[in-house]
Order: structure tokens, then sequence, then C-alpha cells
């Protein structure tokens, strides 16, 4: 049989823009089109009439092509509001042209909606709408919870601290939008707390990670054996404070270890627990046996012979770290100025230790393949000798190498922690707790202000989303600023590794020594 060479003439035409939709998300947000036209057409968008520069974030990709036919993405990675409005794609080529247009509205992201409706402040309407509101709302809660537990079964999860920022800078916040107004279906300001809001009223199941329990190195390991502490060897002695799920003691506890009758203990109170809130209550227990870290409060174990369920944990005696910041902070020394008091401004090679210390724990929880979720200083405690521990992991549960991981119900957001593709997609990730790290770094060279506290919480929202990051500290070094930048990158890939920040705070604390005494 002869070779027989079948050259397919495709004639030359000028482009049509088949289609072009609005956008849709993936994995990042895509206007999709389809176009035609030989030879190959030239593609130009232009947003609000002006033409668009492609870069990074925001780029033509084409998925399939045939001879002459063309279907792709305008791709754009976390598009704020300012994105929003007409595009125009233009397809050239040296027979022709061709454009369209679409509309682009990409703040209609329920999450992001779902916030602003959270913090919307009810002042426009008369009492009765509120109750009118107020009963729908509570009516319709109800059923969707009761359909998705019909559907899902049980879903919540037990909290050390509820939605851990409930409790936060509850005292003196520097931040004159302390308080937030909410809305009629959501929790009063105390049970909320000024760092956290409410997303959203349906509950979505968590996304497991198959690997969960199959990775020899994960932290929740089938076989762990979680340390029950007999009810008798518990003694409490006051009161230290009050989570969303029950009060935290201090107490003495018995036999805990060999070489001591008895030691301080902080315990956590669960009370009233339901069926599941124990299922969690046990999960949690094992996951907290697992971390153990220097830098990372230890668990001693569970007593759950009777009502309140209780778990155990070292006491630390500086309490939280936001507290501790503030008591060390230039108004603490003014407030107690005259007087012979022990309250002494830390120092900045101090505030160095702290930052290492916590970066050292956060090193640790990265490698155990968990994400905190929840970093910032509230969750942080101070024990003797300016020793500092990681103390909570109220929102942490459940997560473990997942790119994604999707809260739901009346889950609270630490949104002031948080980088854009959490506050966005609740794209939860180890980059995104290096994220928290830069602003817990923050924290701690301002004594503990709360971040963007001259801000509400919708204009919290906007400011993150729009790539704008909070300012250098008045005593902040560079090299520590420059620390906090590169763990503010808008991309999460391009954040400084937790590891390189950790050697970076690790070296910088070792140049300055630190003089413990004046803290005890
Ligand atoms: P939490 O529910 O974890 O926020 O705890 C409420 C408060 O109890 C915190 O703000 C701390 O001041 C205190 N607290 C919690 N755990 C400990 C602990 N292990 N040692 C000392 N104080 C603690």
């Amino acid at each position: 049989v002869p070779n027989v060479t079948v050259s397919l003439f495709i004639p030359y035409f000028p482009p049509t823009i088949l289609q072009l939709y609005e956008p849709e998300r993936n994995q990042d947000w895509c206007i999709p089109f389809s176009v035609t036209g030989n030879p190959k057409p030239e593609l130009q968008w232009y947003h609000q009439g002006q033409l668009l520069e492609e870069q990074d974030y925001i780029k033509t990709q084409i998925h399939e092509s045939t001879e002459s036919e063309y279907h792709g993405c305008l791709q754009l990675n976390i598009p704020t509001h300012i994105h929003n409005g007409l595009y125009t794609l233009v397809a050239t080529n040296k027979f022709g042209e061709d454009q369209k247009n679409v509309t682009a509205h990409f703040m209609l992201i329920p999450d992001v909606e779902a916030v602003s409706a959270a913090l919307t402040p009810m002042l426009v309407f008369p009492f009765q709408v509120y109750v009118v509101v107020g009963i729908a709302g509570v009516a319709l809660t109800g059923c969707i919870l009761m359909l998705i537990f019909l559907k899902y079964g049980r879903s919540s999860k037990f909290g050390l601290k509820g939605s851990s920022s409930v409790i936060s800078n509850d005292d003196d916040s520097a931040s004159p939008l302390h308080h937030v107004s909410n809305g009629n279906n959501t929790p009063s300001s105390s049970e909320m707390g000024p760092d956290a809001v409410i997303i959203g009223m349906t509950k979505i199941p968590v996304i497991e990670n198959p690997q969960y329990f199959r990775n020899p190195g994960s932290v929740l390991k089938s076989d762990t054996f979680v340390q029950h502490i007999k009810r008798h060897n518990i003694v409490l002695k006051r009161e230290l404070g009050e989570g969303a799920f029950g009060k935290v003691f201090l107490a003495e506890c018995y036999n805990l270890s060999p070489d001591q009758e008895k030691i301080l203990v902080a315990v956590k109170t669960l009370k009233e627990a339901s069926e599941s809130g124990r299922a969690d209550f046990h999960r949690e227990a094992e996951l907290l046996t697992n971390l153990q870290h220097e830098h990372i409060v230890t668990f001693y174990g569970v007593c759950v012979e009777s009502d309140p369920l209780i778990m155990v944990f070292e006491y630390m005696k500086h309490g939280d770290l936001n507290k501790f910041l503030r008591a060390h902070g230039p108004d603490a020394v003014l407030m107690t100025d005259g007087q012979q008091s022990l309250l002494v401004e830390l120092t900045q090679s101090q505030m160095l230790h702290i930052a290492q210390q916590i970066a050292a724990g956060m090193v640790y929880l990265a490698s155990q393949h968990f994400v905190h979720r929840d970093l910032a200083t509230r969750n942080c405690l101070v024990g003797e000798n300016l020793l500092v521990k990681i103390g909570d992991f109220g929102m942490s549960r459940d997560v473990y190498s997942t790119d994604y991981y999707r809260v739901g119900g009346h889950t609270m957001l630490p949104i002031r922690w948080m980088p854009p593709e959490s506050i966005m997609y609740r794209r939860f990730t180890t980059e995104s707790d290096v994220w928290s790290l830069g602003v817990v770094l923050w924290e701690i060279f301002t004594y503990g202000k709360q971040p963007w506290y001259q801000l509400s919480n919708n204009e919290v929202i906007e400011c993150i989303t729009q790539g704008r990051v909070l300012q250098r500290p008045r005593t902040c070094p560079k090299e520590v600023y420059d620390l906090m930048l590169g763990c503010w990158q808008r991309e999460p890939y391009m954040r400084l590794n937790i590891k390189e920040i950790h050697n970076l705070l690790h070296s910088l604390a070792k140049a300055s020594p630190v003089y413990l005494d004046i803290l005890g």
C-alpha cells in the first residue's frame, strides 16, 4: 500500500466567541469561554473597559483545544469585590475580531455574604420586626438542623472552648469596636467574643481525611491510651476562667506523678454532654494524648466517672498569653505607676523568646500534619520563667493534612487572624497557620493589641481580602516585621515555611539573651 499523506486544510476564518459564561468557582475562580478562529485568535481581556494585565493571580488558561476551537478560563485566584464588574473578552486574528461581555460578582460567595449578614448591626427596624424575624429564623434554623441531622447524623464537635475564640480579649480590648452588634439569630457578643464571627447557619459535615487513622505518624492513632484519673484525686481550688462548654478550674491532683504526692493542674469541664458531645470529648482526649511537645500544653488525662466530664491539663501559672502581654505592656505599667509593682514592661528579647517558643510548637504541629486554625495569643499559655506553650485546640479538631476544611454550624471564625483564602474559601492549611503566626508576632510586639482594633469585622474582611496587612508595631525590629510580611504573602505557597520562621526567631532570640528573673 503506498504511503499517502493527507494534509487537512483548515480554512482561515475570523474569530468567533462561541460562549462566555459567568464566573464559576472550582479551586480558583474561572470565567469560562469557548472561541473559534483560524489562525488561533489572540485573546485579550478588559475589566470595566480597562485592559487587564495578566499576572499570577489573573491569567487566561486554555484547557482544551481542537484544530480551531479553544476552551478555557480566565482564572482568578482569590478575587475580591474589586474584581467585580464587566469583563470583555476580545478575540483577534488577522482575519477579524470578535468580542463578548460578561458580568462578574465575586463577593457573592455564601460564606462572605453570611459574614456580612451576621455582622450587620440591626439598627433600622422596629423591635417587632426583630421578634418576627427572630422567630422565623429560629424555626428555619431548627428545620435545617433537623434535616441535616437526619441526613448526616451527628457532626457537632466538642470544643475545649467551643469555637475557641469565644473568650478572647474579654476584658480590656483597645478596640472601640470591641463589642460586635449581632443580628437577631446570632449569639450575643458575650457568647461570641469580639474576635469571632458566625458564619452560616447550616452544619456542613466535616471532610474527613481518609489518611487520618491509617497513617502511623497521625496524631489520631486507633490504639491511643487515654489516662483516666479518679474523681477523688482531683480537688478543686478556684475558678480560672470560663469557656463556652464549661468552666476551667485550678485544682490539685493527687497520685499523678510518681515523685510528687500532688500537683497543681488546670481542669476543663464539660457539663451536660450529649451522646455526641461525649464521643467528641473522647476523640479530643485521644488527640490531645498524642500531641506531646515541650511547647504544647501537657494533657494529663480525663475523669469521666460522673458529670461534668473533665480534662486535666498542666497548670500554667501566668494564664493566657494575651492577658499576660497586656499586663506587661505600657498601659499596665502606667496604671501601676507609683506603686511598688512587679509588673514590668516586656523587653524586645523577651518578646523574641516568647515568639520563638510558639514557633517551636507550630513546627511540631506541622510535623504531625496538624492544622491548628486558631493560633492566637489568647490560645497560648504562660508558665514560670516565661515558658510559653500552645494551649488550646478548640477549632483544630478533625483536621489532618487536608487542604480543604469546612466549618459548619455556629462556627466562629477568628477573621483577624485569618488569611484571605481562609476567610473567603475556608481553606485551612499549615500555610494559613503560618499567616496566623505572623499575626501572633504582631500581637506580641504590640503587647497584646487586637489586630485591626480600629476596624469593624466587616472592614477587617474587606481589608484582608483586598491584600492590606497590619502595620509594623512601634517596638518591632525590622527583621521581625520582615518575618511578619513573609507570613502574610497572599499566595500560600509564597509564605515562609514554619521551620524557616522558627530558625530565624531562634537565632534572633539567641542574639539577645533574656533575663527572666523579673517575671518569675
Ligand atoms: P479556655 O476555655 O481554654 O479559654 O480557658 C479559660 C481561661 O482559663 C484562659 O483564658 C486561661 O486564663 C485559663 N486557663 C486555661 N487553661 C489553663 C491552664 N492550663 N493553666 C492556667 N490557666 C488556664
